[in-house]
């Protein structure tokens, strides 16, 4: 069994250590919910200042053109899509996951109009809920027979996408579980039986590798504020890759994604490229502060996160499997590496209350029906003494029973 000297050695060797001194975090506080809320880099408060004291309130409107508010959605764009595999012109940062979603799903049904037996959405029942109902809001407003199909299980899958599936929608890490789908695999399950398929990264975009070009993606969305920093509510992607962008039509033709903007016609003319994707006038102060989140990633690689996120999550279901063996906790993560996102999750019949005593001393991962704590590990800020220090606190939480089953729930678990 290891021991906290041995967690401090390690994150003595660690070359991802000296990226936390980059983020703010309080004192006290091991922060296990980067997953839900990225932690704040240290930059996002001068670069907040600079935005609102000089190009919002020197340069006024001059800064559309000469601070780059105007590009900046498609600048962020081009800095994140390394980090999915994604080339050049392909992504943009705006609106919300939700929305983006949406504008991703009709445009992929439109894209299969011309196979009108195709009516069907396919995704998974334990999806994030705002991509069911987004889903089911599309399915509705559509009419035209469309509908969607809840899958139970990842099993179901290659039996459920048949000929009359338009579009495979699916979240890449499950937020509750932190399975990982199959990228390639699944894909070229939809591409053989002549579905689309669009991927929801909410929970992977700078939490895992993401190869969408090789992985055989059609269309993509993701969140910023989580593993990526941006803040809270920071504006969301959607990717278009080039191979697509002629046909990607979106209803929500506002003159942002228009082909010329500032000429004020009074019919929609969609952009050439990704700029179609765009809606109306972006939140500006929000959407710079996305910046701060993405440079810091330029000074590692994916692959060098991807290898401290599994040894961070490896450390801690082993600690928790060893130190915590007389409480009813269940692993509901893989154990597989392939399988596994950048989270544990883990049951207790008493989850709830006891993740409220696990915030009430300084250990921050959050809670999600039914019955599951979940620990987000950001390798960019979290320490293996972290790991140990969080488990340590657990164990005593448990021992004791210091927990209060009666607590009660706040709006925002
Ligand atoms: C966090 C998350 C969202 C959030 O969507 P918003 O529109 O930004 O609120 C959507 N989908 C998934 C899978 C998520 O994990």
């Amino acid at each position: 069994m290891t021991t906290r000297n041995a967690c401090l050695e390690r994150d003595a060797q660690d070359p991802l250590a000296p990226l936390r001194a980059q983020f703010d975090l309080p004192e006290g506080v091991i922060y296990l919910d980067g997953n839900s809320l990225g932690a704040r880099p240290r930059a996002a408060l001068p670069r907040a200042q600079q935005v609102i004291a000089r190009e919002w309130g020197h340069d006024l409107i001059r800064s559309w053109n000469t601070a780059g508010w105007f590009d900046l959605p498609k600048r962020l764009g081009n800095r994140l899509a390394p980090l999915i595999g994604a080339r050049d012109g392909e992504v943009v940062v705006t609106d919300t996951t939700s929305v983006n979603l949406f504008k991703a799903l009709a445009a992929a049904v439109q894209m299969q109009a011309g196979q009108p037996q195709r009516r069907v959405i396919i995704t998974e029942r334990s999806n994030f809920p705002t991509d069911i109902y987004m889903a089911e809001g599309l399915s509705r407003w559509l009419e035209r027979g469309y509908r969607l199909h809840l899958i139970d299980d990842v099993a179901e899958l290659a039996g459920a996408i048949n000929q009359e599936t338009a579009v495979v929608m699916l979240t890449h890490v499950n937020y509750r579980t932190g399975y990982q789908h199959d990228m390639r695999a699944t894909s070229a399950l939809a591409h053989a039986a002549g579905a689309l398929i669009i991927w929801d990264l909410a929970h992977s975009a700078g939490a895992v590798p993401v190869d969408l070009h090789a992985d055989g993606a059609d269309l993509a969305v993701g969140c910023t504020y989580k593993y990526l920093n941006g803040g809270p509510g920071a504006p969301a992607f959607i990717w278009v890759p080039e191979r697509h962008q002629a046909q990607f039509q979106q209803p929500l033709s506002g003159w942002w994604g228009h082909a010329a903007p500032f000429a004020m016609a009074p019919a929609f003319a969609p952009a050439e490229g990704i700029a179609r994707a765009l809606c109306g006038t972006q939140p500006i102060v929000s959407l710079a502060l996305v910046e701060c989140g993405l440079d810091i990633y330029d000074q590692t690689s994916m692959a060098a996160l991807r290898a401290k996120s599994l040894a961070l999550t490896d450390l801690f279901i082993a600690l928790v499997e060893q130190r915590c063996a007389a409480h009813p906790l269940g692993l509901v993560t893989p154990r597989e590496h392939a399988r596994r996102g950048s989270q544990v999750s883990f049951t207790h019949p008493h989850g709830y209350a006891v993740m409220a005593a696990l915030i009430a001393r300084g250990v921050i991962g959050d809670y999600r029906e039914p019955a599951i704590m979940r620990f987000g590990f950001t390798p960019l800020y979290t320490s293996f003494t972290d790991v140990w220090d969080a488990v340590d606190i657990l164990c005593d939480i448990l021992d004791k029973q210091a927990y209060d089953i009666h607590a009660r729930r706040d709006a925002v678990t």
